[in-house]
Formats: C-alpha cells, sequence, structure tokens
C-alpha cells in the first residue's frame, strides 16, 4: 500500500505533469471506485489542473473550484501514459478502474491489483468533504507535529499498542504498516508496546524516527517516476516485508506476526529485548 512518502512522491511527479494543463475527460471504468455524484466526474472536463497534493495517504488534484481526491488503498497505483489510446475505456473487471486524459492527449490511469477493490476517487468542491480526510490526524511532516504533539498523542492513545497508534489516520496522518514497522526498528521500540508506557526518552528517540524514516524514504522517491516508485520503496525498507533476513543493525533474524490480512516485521535483539513476540495465529495453529 503506498503510504506518505510514495503518496507525496506521486503528488510530486504528477504536479510537474499536470499543472497547467487542462483535464479534457475523465473516464470511469469502475463505478463502484467513484464515492461522490455530486459534482459529476464529468464536470472536471474543460478545467485547469492548478494544484497536486497530499493528505495523509490521499492524492488530491485540483482543478479550479474542484478537486479529484483519490484513495490508493492497498493495491492501487497511477500509471502514467505520454499517450492515451483513443479508444474510450470500457467498464470491466480488469486492473484499471479510471482514466484522467489531459487536453494534450497524456494522461494517467488509476489501477487496481487484486481482488479486494477498494480504490476510492471523490470529485468535490473541498477536500475536507472526504470523510477519511475530514478525519485526518495531524501530518508528521508538518511543523506542528511537536515532539510535545507527540507526547500527548501517545498519553492520550493509553494502552493502545504503538504500533497501532502508529498506523491510526485519525491520530496520525499517513503512516501505514510498512513505515510503522520501519519507525519501530529505527527507534528500537516494540510494536505492542503500550503507546502510555513509554518514557520521555523514548518518545523522543520515536519523534526523531518519525522524521528521519519518512524524509529518508521520501528523498529516496524524489525525481522518481510512479513507475519506479513500488520498487524503490521495496529496496528502502529495512524491516518490513523481510521476513527471515538478517537485520540491518543487529543481523540477527527478522522476524514476523501475522495477522488475518497483513503482517508485521520486527528485529526481536533491537526491539524487543531478544524475546520473540507471541504470534497469537501461530500459536493458535499449534495447539
Ligand atoms: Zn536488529
Amino acid at each position: 500500500m503506498p503510504e506518505l512518502p510514495e503518496v507525496q512522491a506521486l503528488a510530486d511527479d504528477l504536479r510537474g505533469r499536470l499543472v497547467g494543463h487542462a483535464v479534457a475527460r475523465v473516464e470511469i471504468a469502475a463505478f463502484s471506485a467513484l464515492k461522490t455524484f455530486d459534482p459529476p466526474a464529468t464536470a472536471l472536463s474543460g478545467l485547469f489542473v492548478e494544484s497536486v497534493s497530499r493528505h495523509g495517504k490521499f492524492l488530491d488534484v485540483g482543478l479550479d473550484g474542484l478537486h479529484l481526491v483519490v484513495h490508493l488503498a492497498r493495491g492501487g497505483w497511477v500509471r502514467w501514459r505520454d499517450e492515451i489510446p483513443p479508444k474510450p475505456l470500457r467498464p470491466g473487471k480488469g486492473p484499471l478502474a479510471a482514466r484522467v486524459v489531459l487536453d494534450d492527449d497524456s494522461g494517467f490511469d488509476l489501477t487496481e491489483a487484486g481482488t479486494q477493490k477498494r480504490l476510492a476517487m471523490y470529485v468535490v468542491r473541498d477536500p475536507a468533504e472526504v470523510p477519511g480526510i475530514a478525519r485526518l490526524g495531524p501530518d508528521p511532516l508538518s511543523e506542528d507535529f511537536t515532539l510535545q504533539l507527540l507526547t500527548d498523542i501517545l498519553a492520550a492513545a493509553g494502552r493502545t499498542q504503538v504500533k497501532g497508534t502508529l498506523r491510526d489516520q485519525s491520530v496520525i496522518a499517513g503512516i501505514g504498516n510498512a513505515y510503522s514497522d520501519e519507525v519501530l526498528h529505527v527507534a528500537k521500540l516494540s510494536p505492542y508496546k503500550p503507546s502510555n508506557s513509554l518514557t520521555a526518552e523514548e518518545v523522543a528517540v520515536l519523534h526523531a524516527a518519525i522524521a528521519s524514516t519518512l524524509d529518508d524514504a521520501i528523498s529516496r522517491s524524489h525525481g522518481l517516476a510512479a513507475s519506479e516508485l513500488k520498487a524503490e520503496k521495496k529496496t528502502g525498507l529495512r524491516v518490513h516485508g523481510r521476513t527471515g533476513e538478517p537485520c540491518p543493525v543487529c543481523g540477527d533474524v527478522i522476524r514476523e506476526v501475522s495477522f488475518a490480512d497483513r503482517s508485521l516485521q520486527y528485529c526481536a535483539t533491537c526491539q524487543t529485548g531478544g524475546k520473540p513476540l507471541a504470534d497469537r495465529r501461530m500459536s493458535r495453529l499449534l495447539k
């Protein structure tokens, strides 16, 4: 799933390609992906793109009083096309959710791999009309995201595991399953640690780890086209998705805890005092 660094890089890349161009038309292939009906997607035709920005993991294309907002969800992606085929899109079962065609016949496809179709598009007058954006917590890269703010967030989260607090979009915007693993590995914290149990020193380390992890990922992604971003994300991650590989810090094996629809990765030596975390699913299977 694209998280803050990838969506930021997509926004930066698309800004250079879209701003100043008018939208010729928006074609929808997966009607369930479009979550709004007023204004209709056809209202975007003829409007000039003025901005491309990010809110949490949402991509926001601003056009002359309207916004096309996209949440790529787990399997969604943007595919740039220098030349859009003239044949209109046919609604169907493929990965193509929608296509935005510009005045010079370039444009981009919104695609979604996998069977769970969660990619969501919204045509709105104000991005805050999108419920997921209205709910977003503070952006971890904004100047307002101070050490004091993180201290308050963790205190308010109570016994919630720190991994869950980092991933909760209404608490902190933009960090998902992958970058929460990365941040916690950098901060040498157990993902299961209750949020309100961190010492002042641990909160300071976590605060710095959030900034450095996201900044590093963004600078690695900077200047990469959408087509190259996925591979870059994979190679740049230290623990997430690297079960069984050696920890780049201490050499211990990277372990995993599995859940129904996802998994987390961590290093026991770096993060949990050498003790592997309980994997409820595994222990249930072993009974
Ligand atoms: Zn380690």
